[in-house]
């Protein structure tokens, strides 16, 4: 009798997780679609393609290696595990621990047999024990601990290669004012495989956003391979200096495009990890942008993951600042609005399911942060429209570092911004119907006139956080606030009707 694996659609890896000492002889494999994932929520179009199609060239990819593979649909994964019961009566099912809360428990209610996962470079318990006793958990030091810990980067004495921790005053440049090659952007074609899927996912008659699949993404661990070689060969080299840049004629800029990959097991971190110090050895890197990514890999990365499992499962309904306007139009629909910022950032998304971390941050949370947009709302529509949009990384970083619905659990400060911020990282404001420098009248930025409504409001909240306390007391020195005041009204409103 075999012993049965059960692996979901997010640990597609032959290394690790319960498929890592798996042997054909010995074992066989189960994988679930379930209808109710399928049905129960919108989807983009391409991060459905990208999951299903991923799990299906993982399917190919162990039978050629000799597994036999059930791949069962059913109405939900816990059906789908007592069908497999029922066809194979004594086979117990082992599972590596889920990378979701809601996960974990459905494996654990479902009598399946857990062995430790290993997708992350940090265990749930070593985060725990460090985070343990700690009256705030910072990122920094968090990452420091991290880069001893692991050995990344450090001379013979411990100290930090190049002589700091921390290269961010020598990164994050704007666009480039003179014109600029910004690195190409591979494609991955669509293979026989992916094409079935989705003529499969077209004939289901779901709820779909976005774009259908255009080759941006890979579903294949090979693509995965070759988009990290892209990354360490043509972007690598700048990674640091445009990590915040958001210039409108490159939608990469010099970013990886690695999280989809790294988010469903078809990358490990450290292997990218790896990849990285090994090109940086071989010269041509600045420090500043080999640090700048060994950090978003082994520092916010595993820091996300971490607080995650430490807030746990209320942490996703918090709504500390009792925000509660529905869901913008603009975010359904780019051509809702005539910020040319928001309409370019959601177009994007249409378009491919990605933006980089300063659109999301600064331009999409950030909107939803200074109208107030009810943050589980927003929450769903950013799961809904990002290819990697797994509910560990989401929840925090919507919920803690994007709206600041948790009381300051994870931020000590809200990421609150006017124009003048996304001015001078992206060169949006040129072709806008808006002026970021005016916050009264009708081409004031709505950025720049809801920042100051933002802090208004929510003075009680912030006029006594030490980090805070001296743009609150910005709102002071402000002549006009009657006007500004009224003038956010009208913001708020042609914003709800889709009209601004
Ligand atoms: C509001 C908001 C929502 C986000 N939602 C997601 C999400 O659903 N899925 C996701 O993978 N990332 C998310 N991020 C983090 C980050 O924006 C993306 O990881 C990154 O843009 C992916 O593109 P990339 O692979 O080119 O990243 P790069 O800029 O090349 O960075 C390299 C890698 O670092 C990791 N990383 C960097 N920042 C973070 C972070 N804050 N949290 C976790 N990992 C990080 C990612 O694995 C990424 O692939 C979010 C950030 C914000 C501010």
């Amino acid at each position: 009798m075999k012993q049965a694996i059960f692996v979901p659609y997010d640990q597609l890896n032959r290394g690790h997780g319960a498929m890592r000492d798996a042997d054909p002889a010995t074992h066989e494999v189960v994988m679930i679609q379930s209808e109710h994932l399928l049905r129960s929520r919108p989807w983009h179009a391409q991060r459905l393609f990208f999951i299903l199609a991923s799990a299906a060239h993982f399917r190919q990819e162990l039978q050629d290696e000799g597994f036999t593979v059930h791949h069962l649909h059913a109405r939900t994964i816990t059906a789908g595990f007592e069908q497999y019961r029922r066809d194979h009566p004594g086979h117990s099912i082992i599972a590596a621990a889920a990378s979701s809360i809601p996960q974990q428990r459905l494996l654990e209610s479902s009598g399946i047999v857990i062995v430790p996962g290993d997708f992350f470079l940090t265990g749930r318990d070593e985060f725990a024990a460090w985070a343990a006793g700690r009256s705030t958990l910072l990122m920094e030091n968090f990452y420091r601990w991290q880069r001893t810990r692991l050995g990344i980067l450090l001379m013979d004495d411990g100290k930090p290669v190049g002589g700091q921790w921390n290269f961010d005053a020598d990164n994050r440049l704007p666009p480039p004012k003179k014109p600029h090659t910004w690195p190409h952007v591979i494609e991955h074609p669509l293979d026989e495989i992916d094409s079935g899927i989705w003529a499969d996912i077209t004939a289901a008659d779901l709820d779909l956003a976005g774009h259908e699949p255009d080759g941006t993404w890979a579903t294949t661990r090979a693509g995965a391979l070759r988009q990290l070689d892209h990354f360490l060969e043509h972007a690598f080299a700048d990674f640091g200096a445009y990590e915040d840049a958001m210039p409108s004629d490159s939608w990469a800029v010099n970013h990886s495009l690695l999280s989809p990959y790294l988010n469903i097991g078809l990358l490990h971190p450290s292997e990218v990890v790896d990849a990285a110090l090994a090109r940086f050895e071989r010269g041509g890197i600045p420090i500043s942008s080999c640090e700048g990514f060994i950090r978003q890999i082994i520092g916010w990365r595993e820091y996300i993951n971490g607080v995650y499992w430490i807030f746990g499962d209320e942490y996703r309904a918090m709504n500390g600042l009792a925000a509660d306007r529905p869901l913008l139009p603009l975010f359904e629909d780019s051509t809702r609005t005539q910020m040319n910022c928001v309409a370019t950032t959601i177009g994007d998304l249409e378009a491919r399911a990605w933006a980089h971390h300063i659109p999301r941050l600064m331009i999409l949370a950030n909107l939803a942060l200074i109208t107030g947009v009810e943050p589980a709302a927003f929450l769903d529509w950013m799961r809904r429209m990002f290819i990697d949009a797994a509910d560990w990384v989401m929840v925090p970083n919507v919920i803690g570092m994007g709206v600041h619905a948790d009381g300051g659990r994870m931020m000590t400060k809200p990421y609150a911004a006017g124009g003048a911020y996304i001015s001078r990282m992206g060169n949006y404001c040129g072709g806008c119907a808006y002026n970021p420098k005016l916050r009264t009248g009708p081409t004031a930025c709505p950025f720049t006139t809801l920042y100051w409504d933002f802090l208004d409001r929510n003075r009680p909240a912030f006029e006594r956080n030490h980090r805070m306390a001296q743009q609150v007391r910005g709102l002071d020195r402000l002549s006009d606030l009657p006007e500004l005041r009224e003038r956010a009204q009208e913001v708020l409103a042609g914003l709800s009707d889709g009209t601004i």
